[in-house]
């Protein structure tokens, strides 16, 4: 189990399946699904509880559907209380703009 762990949300019905993200997880966390999404593509989803947060797959990813976490570990017992965004990555149109920011809390239902 890594020292730092992380998870990701991925925008399922926006993603093409194209395996970028796949390719680039050195944790080999991610995979394509066997469902496909609205428009008919396989899409990614985590199948591990092995993600470091490392941002490598949002990186890659030519749609900027995935969003990174890492977990807040407080306390003698390591207790995850939280999961902090570490990158939201805007849609991408020409010019490709990347922000390392916090998003609202409860935002997003992890
Ligand atoms: S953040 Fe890093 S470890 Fe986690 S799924 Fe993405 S590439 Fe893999
Ligand atoms: S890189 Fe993006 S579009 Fe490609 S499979 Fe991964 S999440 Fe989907």
């Amino acid at each position: 189990m890594p020292s730092v762990r992380g998870t990701v949300v991925i925008d399922v019905d926006t993603c093409k399946g194209c395996e970028l993200c796949i390719d680039a997880c050195p944790q080999d966390s991610l995979a394509l699904s066997k469902e496909i999404n609205k428009k008919g593509y396989h899409y990614a989803v985590l199948i591990q509880d092995n993600c470091t947060g490392c941002v490598n797959c949002a990186l890659v990813c030519p749609d900027a559907v995935i969003t990174v976490y890492r977990t807040k570990k407080t306390g003698k017992a390591e207790k995850i209380v939280t999961k902090q965004p570490v990158a939201v990555i805007s849609k991408v149109q020409s010019n490709i703009k990347v922000s390392v920011d916090e998003l609202p809390e409860g935002k997003v239902n992890l």
